[in-house]
């Protein structure tokens, strides 16, 4: 944990939020400033900066991110019209939280290519 990460003070549970999933290695919940009418953040507990810090160890949580925001897209009623998942990775992906997230985005038809 990173004493002043944002998602870190999350996932030990320092800011409440209400979780739409949780496991022992991800935790989900819904995006505090929505950018679609479906709009949730997938996070790993353990604090990566981005998808780079990620190392050979951690290629099995990697995993199960993508599968669980799958899985989550599926419940939260996205499968039938589709959805989009965002990785923002650092300063031209737009990155403004330096921990690991999915964004699950969804309820709207989307645009490529993204601003
Ligand atoms: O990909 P990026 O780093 O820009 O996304 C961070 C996201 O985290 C933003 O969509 C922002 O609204 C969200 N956020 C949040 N709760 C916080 C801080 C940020 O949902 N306390």
């Amino acid at each position: 944990m990173q004493t002043e990460c944002i998602f870190c003070k999350i996932a030990a549970k320092q800011i409440p939020v209400e979780p739409i999933y949780e496991d022992e290695q991800v935790i989900a919940f819904k995006d505090i400033n929505p950018a679609a009418p479906v709009h949730v953040l997938l996070i790993p507990k353990k604090h990566l900066e981005h998808l780079l810090a990620a190392g050979p160890e951690d290629i099995g949580l990697l995993g199960h991110l993508t599968a669980t925001a799958g899985l989550l897209a599926n419940q939260l009623g996205l499968a039938e019209d589709g959805f989009r998942i965002v990785v923002n990775t650092k300063e031209h992906g737009g990155q403004t939280v330096h921990h690991l997230h999915y964004h699950i985005l969804g309820g709207r038809l989307m645009k490529w290519p993204p601003g």
